[in-house]
């Protein structure tokens, strides 16, 4: 008689060795730390992992499954592990999470469960505690030649320095803040959290706003041996801005390309575009964005007849080559109070 050498030595089942079930239910395959610490900013909600401070960007509970994951310990034979949970909040520094794993061990389906304690430790973060104390490390000044920046432009000012926040922060440049912005008699002070951000949005203006910019960095200390700079990004914005209409020679032109010294100028009459030199600028009429829309008429060859917007009165203009009219239409007039007369604008 011969014997059967080939059985498993726990259950006695035909097998070369130890049979799978057994060998599943033998190996530990499942694992997690009972209690993990997770650190999170009070004021922003910003997560700490080591010593490095990141956006949280997820929503309490999704914060919940990555945290409870992250404690767990799966042996690396385990195939098409699946998770699920279930979690308690008893208090707002405690949450306690069941976890429920699935997959297949050695061809054997295995679930095995394990609990997490979650403590929620409250620290102020990098960020929070660099504007809460004050901490900057620039100042653009926002300016114009010869004017204030006009409403426009700072209100397009501010878009542009949000947007460029917005994009740093998500970006992980969690330093790069803004800390206020200030609307002032010359302008608009930005208090920004690094140079990087200083340095971005004020480029930013130069080109959106035809700015020129100059840097005034100024030794304010040393920190961990290294010395401490703040710097004033003063950005001056040209005396004439795109939009602007203003009189050259008895003729209207529009202001397309704002800059120092040369700017791009549409002519109102010809409908041609051409540079002028600044002082070339007898006055300034006003700028587009505040023309009015005049009703058309008539329209006969060389002359339009519209209605004054303000006082409803008819009033003659002279056609100009680039601008269609129709008879019921409307038109962009800007009020030139000088000439006594309405410029058509589009
Ligand atoms: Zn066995
Ligand atoms: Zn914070």
């Amino acid at each position: 008689m011969e014997i059967l050498r080939s059985v498993c030595p726990r259950c006695g089942k035909p097998s070369a060795g130890l049979c799978n079930v057994c060998r599943a239910a033998e190996t530990e395959w499942l694992k997690c730390e009972p209690r993990v610490e997770s650190i999170y900013c009070p004021v922003c909600d910003s997560q700490k992992h080591g010593k490095t401070w990141t956006d949280t960007t997820v929503d309490h509970e999704t914060m919940i499954h990555e945290i409870a994951l992250s404690a767990l310990t799966l042996h690396p034979d385990l195939r098409g592990a699946e998770t699920s949970l279930t979690y308690r909040d008893p208090n707002p520094n405690r949450t306690f999470v069941d976890l429920t794993v699935s997959g297949k061990l050695y061809g054997v389906e295995v679930t095995g469960t394990c609990e997490v304690k979650i403590i929620w430790r409250k620290e102020q973060c990098d960020r929070c505690n660099r504007i809460s104390g004050g901490y900057y490390e620039g100042i653009i000044q926002l300016r114009a030649t010869g004017r204030r920046p006009s409403g426009r432009e700072m209100d397009r000012a501010i878009r542009i320095a949000e947007e460029i926040e917005d994009g740093l922060q998500e970006g992980g440049e969690r330093l790069s803040f803004i800390s206020s912005i200030d609307e002032i008699r010359d302008g608009i002070d930005i208090i920004v959290g690094s140079q990087h951000i200083g340095q971005v949005i004020s480029s930013q203006f130069c080109s959106a706003l035809g700015g020129k910019m100059t840097t005034h960095p100024k030794l304010v200390g040393e920190k961990d041996g290294k010395r401490l700079y703040r710097v004033t990004y003063l950005v001056r914005l040209p005396r004439f801005q795109t939009g602007d209409v203003v009189v050259v020679h008895n003729h209207y032109l529009e202001v397309r390309g704002a800059g120092h010294g040369r700017i791009q100028v549409y002519d109102l009459r010809e409908g041609t575009s051409r540079f002028v030199s600044e002082d070339e600028i007898d006055r300034l009429v006003g700028n587009v964005g505040d023309a009015e829309n005049a009703l058309v008429t008539y329209h006969d060859g060389d002359v339009i007849g519209l209605l004054d917007p303000r006082t409803q009165v008819p009033v003659e203009c002279r056609a100009v080559p680039w601008l269609e009219v129709e008879d019921g239409g409307t038109i962009r007039v800007l009020r030139d109070d000088e000439a006594e007369r309405l410029v058509l604008v589009g």
